[in-house]
């Protein structure tokens, strides 16, 4: 019998089970996939010019001390963020680089400073988020503090590039709470040292997946087994896998996404309000597109890369080169609605939708015969979320209006012998690879506190 099984192989399982076995307590992981670090996966380039990071990819070695100590203690090579040269404001399809922001007049510019910094005032404040701000979707939220048209568009963009899910479809209070425990929205938003989006890995992001695992031994990581059933018999927990596997524990930490909880068999069933909620949950449109070129031709152009776009298929994108390996690429980000249309469109067509967004938004020739390197890309990775079967959309699970506040008390907190983690119950940077480490460390210790009889009460 182990002390604890860990489900799931992402960064809050692998951070879960060293934080256990550090505690000197004996762990199995039991991972779906043939491989460790969930929803951050570098692909290799045919290239052999680095990798492609079809997850997660922006870190903050300051902001984010969980990753920063990681990155030193594995020797990890990071990549700062280019700002350099202009960025792109596309407001219709039609729209080039040559229109910028400037289509805001000085009204709509004040609007949308003054929403902006509204909602950057509620997320620097303590505290748990109010009821009445979870009844409300967030695009009705704003309009009610009078958001004009294009202000409104931008929150959405906002809610599209942060969470894969139109302003309309989940509550203001969410939205608020995820800025506060991200350092507030203008943190969230930045690529520059005092944001979210500063640094990339250069060995790609899996590299602290890898190198988790490697800490933890592999011979206590279980790959290809993916879990079907567990039953908490009160002394003791029995996990089943479809790989026809059984292993028993004294405690088990779930570390899966909670919209897929329901997939599993758990005996005795969850109590009735912890599955009102974790029923209910959805995970957005997040997919990316990641064209790879010879050279960077965008920035002879005077272009930085970045562009936000209120159009779509791509709502957002950025250079993400590694110079030092002649890696030229741009990620765009197709989340939200027009995510939904793409992710069904056949491959080459997602691949064709993408280059004529980014001949356009860059001022290249826009027909699809033309010589212009935008249409030869050396290589083109698109990667769906929602298609993975065992992740089912990204970045972290969204609560139903109303559910955020009201299930509170039952989100995340432990039921017998099961604890919960996840980047989606992070108090620290939710929904990011720092959430998913800080889940998994307090997971973790919980678990064992629990096991050394000082735990908190369980459900
Ligand atoms: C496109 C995209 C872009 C992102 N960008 C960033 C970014 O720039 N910066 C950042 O910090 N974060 C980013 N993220 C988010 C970051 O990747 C996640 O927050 C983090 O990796 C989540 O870790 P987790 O352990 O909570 O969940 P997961 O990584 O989802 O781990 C869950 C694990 O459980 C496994 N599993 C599922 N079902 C079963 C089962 N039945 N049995 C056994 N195992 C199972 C899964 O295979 C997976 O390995 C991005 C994510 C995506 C998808």
């Amino acid at each position: 019998m182990f002390d604890v099984i860990v489900i799931g192989a992402g960064l809050s399982g692998l951070q879960a089970a060293y934080t256990a076995q550090q505690a000197g307590l004996s762990v199995a992981v039991l991972e779906a996939r043939d491989r460790v670090g969930g929803k951050i996966w570098s692909v290799p380039l045919a290239s052999g010019r680095g990798y492609a990071d079809l997850g997660g990819a922006w870190v903050n070695l300051t902001l984010q001390p969980r990753v920063g100590a990681y990155v030193k203690q594995f020797g990890l090579d990071t990549e700062v963020q280019r700002l350099d040269g202009r960025a792109v404001m596309q407001e219709s399809k039609e729209a080039g680089g040559s229109y910028g922001c400037l289509q805001f007049t000085p009204a709509e510019k004040q609007n949308l400073e003054r929403i902006r910094d509204h909602i950057q005032a509620e997320s620097l404040k303590p505290g748990p988020p109010r009821a009445q701000d979870d009844n409300v979707t967030l695009d009705q939220y704003v309009r009610d503090l009078g958001a004009l048209p294009k202000t409104a568009k931008m929150v959405n963009l906002w809610a599209q590039v942060m969470h894969g899910l139109e302003s309309s479809e989940y509550s203001a209070a969410w939205f608020i709470d995820y800025c506060r425990r991200n350092r507030g929205l203008l943190a969230i938003r930045a690529d520059d040292a005092s944001g979210g989006q500063h640094l990339r890995f250069r060995g790609g992001s899996q590299s602290l997946a890898t190198h988790l695992a490697s800490l933890i031994g592999p011979s206590h990581i279980h790959l290809s087994t993916p879990v079907l059933s567990i039953t908490d018999a009160k002394t003791h927990v029995t996990v089943t896998s479809t790989t026809g596997q059984t292993f028993v524990s004294r405690k088990a930490i779930l570390s899966i996404p909670s919209t897929m909880y329901k997939e599993l068999n758990i005996q005795p069933n969850l109590p009735p309000r912890l599955r009102q909620i974790t029923d209910a949950t959805v995970l957005g449109d997040y997919n990316k597109a990641i064209v790879c070129y010879d050279r960077p031709w965008w920035r002879e152009k005077g272009f930085n890369g970045y562009f936000a776009s209120f159009e779509g298929p791509v709502i957002l994108a950025r250079d993400t080169s590694v110079e030092s390996a002649r890696h030229f690429s741009l990620t765009c980000f197709v989340n939200g609605k027009p995510g939904r249309f793409w992710s069904k469109l056949p491959p080459h067509e997602r691949r064709a939708v993408v280059l004529r967004q980014l001949a356009t938004v860059f001022n290249a020739d826009t027909e699809p015969g033309s010589n212009h390197e935008v249409w030869k890309p050396i290589e083109f990775f698109d990667q769906i979320w929602q298609h993975e079967r065992f992740s089912r959309g990204a970045l972290a699970p969204i609560t139903a209006l109303g559910h955020y506040v009201e299930f509170a008390d039952v989100y995340g907190k432990p039921v017998g012998n099961l604890h919960f983690v996840g980047t989606e119950y992070s108090t620290e940077w939710k929904g990011y690879m720092e959430g998913a480490l800080c889940s998994g460390e307090v997971g973790g210790l919980e678990a064992v506190d629990a096991l050394q009889g000082k735990g908190r009460a369980s459900l």
